[in-house]
């Protein structure tokens, strides 16, 4: 029998507010993080007693990532498909402007409030009452269905990463982040520190024999020499202004932030050392690994016309796995398959669930399908929420969305999972 999705959804609402209700009322806000541990026991009983296979570790103390796979009755030959989100939250900071507890699920006029309403615990709310609805209903999927319960997200952590490094995969990815309901691919970023470093130190003193050229002394101020590599930087931002574009961005997006400078020891000294800290933003056509590959080159041509760059080369250290950590970061683009069965399936049972066509475009932001889509696991952004909902004061999703994407998802897994 075919199963009415969006009426069992309707008519089981109130488990939807319930799962909801208790993700909200973990205080899972990163950074700092390593607070997930009472939302990840709560997601991992819930799957539990609904037959998923279970594998839970440690990515840092207090914050692990979690699997949940409902295994498909026919799960060697049927596709499979992975949902991933994230349960932690953005920073709350001074609540004396929100006018609901940020905690406490609390609904108005057809909307939910609360952190992560939208960004994205409203999200897998709807991905644990999806498999809820499949066990009450008896309804078995061809293929398995895999919950990724990832923290970190919100400062930058590679949980997703290391999901799949440990060798977790599927024939399609849905990463049910932020999008409103669109369909999107994303633009990458990675961040790097850029170390100028002179071999020999100088008293500030010194500094006449440095700069003149009757001084004799053959040396630099880091801090001076970083001034070059910055306007190196600004003219490799104006060369991919002018040479790169990609459908469904504004041109120049692709930026190159000098977002952090550190350098010097004291008043008394030449600076010997300056560390920049910069945010690379690349197209969907790109991978992090090229644009490591011209600012290293760009920069290197510097380096090639300037004795002093000679002797003390620049040096890089990119990405990371943790803004808090190790202060980087890297989130790979994603590009979207448009003509591929998953995506055309996507975009027609949205299309049939809310009876109207589904948008498919570019997320502005960055989110965690780019390390889905990096795996080798083709995959799309697809969650409710409204972007501008996400980390904002009074958070809220409207409640009909969440009933839309619950009836969407189990649509989708019936017809993908075969
Ligand atoms: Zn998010």
């Amino acid at each position: 029998m075919k199963m009415n999705w969006t009426k069992s959804v309707d008519e089981n609402q109130e488990m939807l507010w319930e799962i909801l209700s208790c993700l909200i009322s973990f205080e899972t806000v990163s950074p700092p993080g390593r607070n997930s541990d009472g939302v990840q026991a709560y997601i991992y009983n819930f799957l539990s007693e609904l037959g998923a296979e279970l594998e839970q570790w440690e990515m840092y103390s207090g914050d692990s990532l979690l699997v949940g796979v409902i295994p498909g009755k026919r799960r060697k030959e049927a596709k499979s498909l992975i949902l991933n989100g994230h349960v932690d939250v953005a920073v709350v900071g001074d609540t004396s402007n929100w006018t609901h507890p940020p905690f406490e699920l609390t609904e108005e006029n057809g909307f939910l409030y609360g952190r992560g309403t939208a960004d994205m615990k409203g999200a897998m709310a709807c991905a644990l009452y999806s498999v809820w609805l499949l066990k009450k209903y008896g309804v078995k999927l061809g293929g398995d269905l895999q919950i990724q319960s990832v923290i970190g997200e919100e400062a930058g952590e590679a949980g997703t990463r290391a999901i799949l490094e440990r060798g977790y995969k599927a024939d399609f990815g849905i990463c049910m982040d932020t999008s409103n309901l669109e369909i999107q691919g994303q633009g990458g970023v990675i961040t790097a520190w850029i170390t100028v470093k002179s071999k020999d130190v100088f008293h500030d003193a010194v500094r006449r024999n440095l700069i003149h050229p009757e001084g004799g002394i053959f040396g630099a101020s880091a801090i001076e020499k970083m001034q070059d590599v910055i306007q190196s930087l600004r003219e490799l931002e104006e060369i991919w202004y002018e040479t790169k574009s990609y459908s469904g961005f504004e041109r120049g997006v692709n930026t190159i932030n000098p977002a952090v400078i550190e350098g010097g020891r004291n008043a008394a000294f030449v600076a010997d050392e300056c560390k920049l800290w910069v945010t690379v933003h690349f197209y969907p056509n790109e991978s992090y690994e090229s644009v490591i590959k011209e600012v290293e080159e760009h920069l290197q041509k510097l380096a090639n016309k300037d004795p002093w760059f000679r002797e003390n080369p620049i040096q890089f250290k990119w990405g990371g796995k943790s803004m808090i950590e190790e202060r980087g970061e890297i989130f790979p683009s994603a590009e979207i398959e448009k003509d591929s069965e998953a995506v055309r399936l996507l975009c027609s049972v949205h299309e049939v669930c809310l009876s109207k066509k589904a948008n498919v475009n570019m997320n502005p932001s960055v989110t965690d399908v780019g390390w889905l889509v990096h795996g080798g696991i083709p995959s799309v952004l697809y969650g409710p929420g409204c972007p501008e909902e996400a980390h904002s004061v009074d958070e809220c999703v409207e409640m009909q969305q969440l009933l839309d994407y619950s009836a969407i998802l189990l649509e989708f897994m019936e017809k993908w999972c075969i």
